[in-house]
């Protein structure tokens, strides 16, 4: 069945979907009355329902059932990811939202390569929030991962929250494999990926005082987005969801 996202939470019994979710349903998969469909809106339900009229502007559909979500990680995983030129960033977004992250904070750091004033980083982020909504909708997750807006690498390492806190640096000897394996299980974890030019010394070493614990992915240096991929994946295949 095809999954649709409604933009305020689903409360009445007949949704009208508009705008690109209505022209998605209607015109590019050609869903006619009758057929069933699923909303969501993020509370992590799955509404579904009949579409009972198509018009030139919206779609109407009747909820008939609600259903709790079972594709959400056990996993509470965060991903601090150092902004990074190009689309790259949009790609990673994608992914991690299929392997089941649960909220992406992008980070200056002293490598970053953008340079956006405050507008631009309200747009970019609004970008991104689409794409995860669109990946969210396509891999089948209730709640797309929250994206936040733009923080520095200084105060993105300074917030107190609970769990593991794990940064990925090539230099670092220690393995991820080994780390996990000495640390108690928690339901909480944050992973730091570096830009394309990777964390600084300094950075490690301010992240370090912090909490937060260096980790290697093994020998080879891998392209940022390749290690945001990887980290994730193997963090939800030990204490998540993935392959199981
Ligand atoms: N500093 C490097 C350079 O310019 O040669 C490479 C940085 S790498 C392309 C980008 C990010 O991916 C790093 O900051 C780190 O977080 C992660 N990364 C890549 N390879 C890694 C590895 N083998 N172990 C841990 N982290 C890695």
């Amino acid at each position: 069945m095809r999954r649709f996202f409604v933009e305020h939470p689903i409360k009445e019994e007949q949704v009208a979907l508009k705008g690109k979710e209505h022209k998605h349903l209607s015109r590019v998969l050609r869903i006619k009355k009758g057929d069933s469909v699923i909303l969501f809106d993020g509370s992590g339900k799955d509404f579904i329902g009949k579409v009972i009229k198509i018009t030139e502007n919206s779609s109407t559909i009747r909820i008939e059932k609600i259903a709790e979500s079972n594709t959400e990680s056990p996993l509470d995983l965060t991903l601090i990811m150092g902004i990074i030129k190009g689309k790259t960033m949009e790609e990673i977004i994608r992914h991690v939202t299929e392997l089941g992250v649960r909220s992406i904070l992008p980070i200056f750091t002293e490598r970053s390569i953008p340079k956006w004033g405050k507008e631009e980083q309200k747009k970019r982020v609004k970008r991104w929030q689409i794409i995860a909504k669109e990946a969210a909708k396509q891999c089948g997750r209730t709640k797309p991962p929250e994206i936040f807006t733009i923080l520095s690498f200084s105060k993105a390492i300074s917030i107190k929250e609970d769990g593991i806190h794990l940064i990925f640096w090539e230099e670092e000897t220690k393995g991820l494999k080994k780390i996990l394996e000495s640390v108690k299980y928690d339901n909480m974890i944050s992973i730091a990926i570096g830009p394309e030019g990777g964390f600084s010394k300094e950075e490690i070493e301010d992240a370090e005082k912090k909490g937060w614990i260096p980790v290697s992915l093994g020998k080879r240096i891998l392209r940022a987005e390749t290690a945001a991929i990887t980290a994730a994946a193997l963090i939800q295949h030990i204490f998540g969801d993935l392959g199981e």
